[in-house]
This record gives C-alpha cells, structure tokens and sequence, in this order.
C-alpha cells in the first residue's frame, strides 16, 4: 500500500531558484526511506510539503491517499513528526505537554507513554524551558510516536543529540516499526544512523533525485579500489580505470570509487592495470554521500 506519494513537485521561495524541481517518489507501508541531500537540498522543504505545512507550486502529495494541504487533521492525526528545531510550549510542564497531546489524538497509547517516559528517564514535572535540547527532543519524540502514527516524519531529528540518546531515539523508532509496521521517512546527515535504520535511499541534488535505491543495491552499484602505489600507478592512471568517478592518495595507495560492485571493479580493474596486490571493498554511505554530492555545490 503506497503511504505518501510525491508526484513532480516543484516548490521555489520567492526570488529564489527551484528548490524542488521535479521531484516524485512513493513509499509503501512498512518502508524506512533515508532522504540525503546536502544543506539546503530541500529535505526539510519536501518533509513540510508532505505535512501541508507548504504547498507546492506544482506537483502533488498524498498521505494516505488525502492532499494534506486539504485534508490537514485528517493527515496529521496519522502522522508523526519530529524535527530538530521543533518548539514546544516553553512554558509549559511536560506532564502539561503530554496533557495537550491525549487530547488531540484519541489513538494515544498510555502504556506507550509510560514506557517511554521511563525509558527516556524524562522529568514530566520539568518546564520544557528547563530541559536540555536533547530531554526537549525526547518529549518531542515521545509526542511524536505515543499516538502510534501509521507515517513517521523526521527531520534531522538527532541532530544535536549525544552518541547513546541517539542510539535510543533510534531504537525507540526501529522498535516502534517493528511493532506496528510503521512507515518511516527521515533526514539525516548521520550516515551511520541512516545505515542503521534505512532500508532504501533517496538522495535530493539540484531539486532533483540524484539516487532512489535500496541501501543494499547502492553498495552493489558502487566499491572503493585500493591500489598500491607501486607498478607504476598514478592518479592519472586510476581515474582512467572504467567507472572511476574519483580518486585519492591515501597512505601509500590510491583509492579509486567505481561506479560498479565488488566483484566487477575487481575484474575490471585486474583486466585493466592486471596490478596483483589490489584489493576491492565497498563504501560506507559516508563515502558515496561525499563522492556523489561533496564535489558540487
Ligand atoms: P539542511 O540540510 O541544511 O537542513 P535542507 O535540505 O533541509 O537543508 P531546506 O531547509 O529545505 O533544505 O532549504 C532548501 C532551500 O530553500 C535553501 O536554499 C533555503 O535557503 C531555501 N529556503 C527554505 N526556507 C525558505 C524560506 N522560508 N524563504 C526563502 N528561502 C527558503
């Protein structure tokens, strides 16, 4: 069942370029989808366009089969979202932000709540002013999910989060997926976070989709060679390697990034230079994101 759909959105601010120029993709019930994309890329835009928070100029979305824009309630009493710079009433107690919330979604799970709260160890007598932004996440997160929302939205929703709150934020969510099938869309810039959680990727460049795949195929489709700097080799060389679409020196070798799998760099790359002693590895997200977005703007 297809959860959100975004069909050729186009959203530009005012005097500005296009910041989403054409984008489209579906997510279906249960997927956990990775949204990447260098600042400004439009990841938060495209998250806000799916809340009805911004319209498009162009395009369409649906959630769950409605235009959040119309139909916003509707939408939002099955969706959860958190962001990195979501604001809750300062003045309020969490006890009085956990009030707030029952009330505005009859679907509010107590057990959950209690569990979180204990979980996240979270002082409901606290002000929200008082917490740190981490422990103000955490009531936001605990907001977010308690209700059991069909879609998750996060925006960046780590950011700013110590190493072990985020490996529990991200437990907490990768448990409510599993629990109840939960679709997750999320913004990230940690990409050890994003392997952890996401099954499918989907990478905004230039107001469009650079990339849409599963994490698993992306691995497939591009490896790292390591070639030692004997025989001859020389950057020179290796960017001329087939599907070479970048090198460095690194201590003592070149590493060269092939737009192809393990076992095909390694043949080809064999066939090419028939250098003996190189070995073939795939890449960490972290180094796609860069080779396939750090070099433009
Ligand atoms: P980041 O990773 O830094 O959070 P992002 O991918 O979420 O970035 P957006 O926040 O969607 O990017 O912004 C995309 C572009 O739209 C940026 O160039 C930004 O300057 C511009 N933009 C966003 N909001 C507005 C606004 N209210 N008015 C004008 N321009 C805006």
């Amino acid at each position: 069942m297809t959860v959100l759909a975004f069909e050729n959105i186009v959203r530009y601010y005012r005097n500005g370029h296009n910041v989403l120029d054409g984008v489209g993709f579906e997510v279906q019930a249960g997927e956990v989808v990775g949204l990447l994309g260098r600042n400004g890329a439009g990841k938060t835009t495209l998250i806000q366009i799916a809340l009805g928070v911004l319209r498009a100029q162009s395009g369409t979305v649906s959630v769950f089969g409605l235009d959040p824009a119309v139909d916003p309630m509707a939408v939002k009493q099955q969706v959860g979202y958190v962001s990195e710079d979501q604001i809750l009433p300062e003045f309020l107690k969490v006890s009085e932000v956990l009030t707030l919330h029952r009330g505005l979604f009859p679907g509010w799970d107590a057990d959950l709540e209690k569990e979180l709260l204990t979980r996240f160890e979270i002082r409901t007598g606290a002000k929200i002013k008082e917490l740190s932004k981490g422990e103000a996440r955490q009531v936001a997160l605990l907001c977010a999910v308690a209700h059991r929302p069909k879609l998750l939205l996060l925006d960046e929703p780590a950011g700013g989060l110590d190493p072990a709150v985020r490996r529990e934020f991200l437990e907490t969510s990768i448990q409510l997926l599993n629990d109840a099938g939960t679709t997750i869309l999320f913004s990230s810039h940690y990409m050890t976070d994003v392997e952890r959680m996401a099954g499918r990727i989907v990478m905004l460049h230039s107001g469009k989709i650079l990339v849409d795949d599963a994490l698993d195929n992306l691995q497939e489709r591009f490896s790292m060679v390591l070639l030692p700097l004997e025989d001859g080799m020389t950057e020179e060389r290796a960017r001329a390697l087939p599907g070479c679409i970048a090198v460095r020196r690194r201590n003592g070798s070149i590493h060269a990034i092939l737009r192809m799998g393990r076992e095909e760099g390694l043949q080809a790359v064999r066939q090419a230079v028939g250098a003996e002693g190189i070995r073939c590895e795939t890449i960490p997200l972290e180094e796609m994101f860069i080779e396939l977005l750090g070099g433009q703007p």
